[in-house]
């Protein structure tokens, strides 16, 4: 059977271009770019190249740039090191932010003695400027504002711009996790005035274990992995070539791309929308994301109005593979954080998250796919409850 895939924010395909450009420095460019000899600085000029485009796009020194294995350890190496080597004795970050991030920031607490200030986002998943900046007047510690610039369950985006030059005006450090809109949007780091973010390629069509880290010039950050000297010594450890290529193939062809696919992306998402709000009564969508202007284009956070924790596995039964929430809680019987958040409490024991991400390659067969399937089952939901009220 083949598989329709909707679940793009969890992670993409490989474009071709990519794997030809990644096989292709398997086969040849195996020098290690640390070897003076000329097989090893092919390697380093294929890795210069890619940080010297993705500076290019950020509008940003080459120097700023800093390969790493992932978004994971992008998030967690900034983080880590605001607190271990920046003096930082204070964390402002919200409660709807990736695992990566929130997972490290209470190791922070819990191991340095940090403190945590969290800003509670509103029903729509919006953070206010104004909490924000409370909580920045509240203490003279040194702080560090950590908050995703766009959501991987609800999309919604925060004004990157206001935030870093909020935090500037009270001096403090602003980290952003921009795994969900690196490559999908432009961002103008020489304009806004953000201290670190984090990138992975797997969110736009490169390959899993490749990513970076911008750590803006001066910034004082080290790296946690200790060893060699590769990446400035902030990343220690042989580079993965074949990763940084892929990445930086998929960043040019992404950006080469980005309006024609933002505008397939964003008929199929309304599209989408259109067509669930038709077939599906009662449904409604969470956050922001039904809202075309204020959310990320590439996710549609779905609330079905009935129960099914197995939605999931009944979908991919049916050849569609989806998640309910961020891949890496779907698994998990509660709801995520994102969710207690933005739904009242009795409407999550009644209705079911679904998280619908599209890609370029996601056509309107799809969704139609989805929507058929997804009738289907409220139906089947519909006529039990008719059996029970019969009873
Ligand atoms: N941050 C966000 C917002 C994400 O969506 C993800 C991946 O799902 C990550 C960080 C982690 O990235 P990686 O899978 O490269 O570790």
């Amino acid at each position: 059977m083949n598989k329709i895939y909707l679940d793009n924010a969890a992670t993409t395909p490989l474009s071709e271009e990519v794997i030809d450009a990644m096989v292709d420095v398997l086969k040849n460019n195996y020098g290690n770019p640390s070897s003076t000899h000329s097989l090893g600085q092919e390697a380093k000029i294929l890795i210069e190249n890619v940080r010297r485009d993705v500076a290019d796009y950020l509008k940003v020194t080459p120097a700023e740039i800093i390969f790493t294995s992932c978004g994971t350890e992008s998030n967690n190496m900034i983080i880590k090191s605001c607190v271990d080597h920046l003096e930082v004795e204070r964390i402002i970050t919200s409660p709807i932010e990736h695992k990566c991030v929130a997972e490290t920031v209470l190791e922070m607490k819990k191991r340095k003695g940090i403190e945590v200030v969290y800003l509670r986002p509103d029903k729509k998943g919006d953070i206010s400027l104004q909490q924000l900046e409370d909580a920045l007047k509240s203490s003279d510690k040194k702080t560090l504002v950590t908050l995703m610039h766009a959501n991987n369950e609800i999309g919604n985006i925060i004004d990157l711009k206001k935030v870093a030059q909020m935090c500037k005006a009270h001096n403090a450090l602003l980290h952003s996790d921009t795994v969900q809109s690196m490559a999908h949007m432009d961002l103008d780091f020489s304009d806004i005035p953000v201290d670190f973010a984090s990138c992975s390629a797997h969110k736009f069509h490169g390959p899993k274990g490749s990513g970076f880290a911008f750590i803006r010039k001066a910034s004082g950050l080290k790296g946690i992995i200790t060893g060699g000297p590769q990446e400035r010594s902030l990343r220690a450890g042989t580079e993965n070539v074949c990763g940084i290529v892929g990445l930086g193939k998929a960043l040019e062809i992404y950006l080469k791309n980005m309006t024609a696919y933002a505008n397939h992306i964003k008929e199929i998402k309304q599209y989408a929308i259109d067509q669930l709000s038709e077939k599906i009564t009662d449904v409604k969508f969470n956050g922001r994301s039904a809202e075309m202007d204020s959310s990320l284009y590439t996710v549609l956070s779905v609330l079905l109005p009935f129960k099914d924790p197995m939605i999931g596995l009944k979908l991919d039964m049916k050849g569609i593979a989806i998640s309910q929430g961020s891949a890496c809680s779907s698994g998990a019987a509660k709801p995520s954080m994102v969710m207690m958040m933005v739904l009242e409490e009795e409407e999550m024991d009644l209705t079911t998250p679904l998280r619908v991400s599209f890609s370029h390659f996601t056509t309107k067969e799809d969704i139609d796919a989805l929507v058929e399937a997804v009738a289907e089952i409220a139906e089947s939901f519909q006529i039990e409850k008719a059996n029970i009220e019969h009873r």
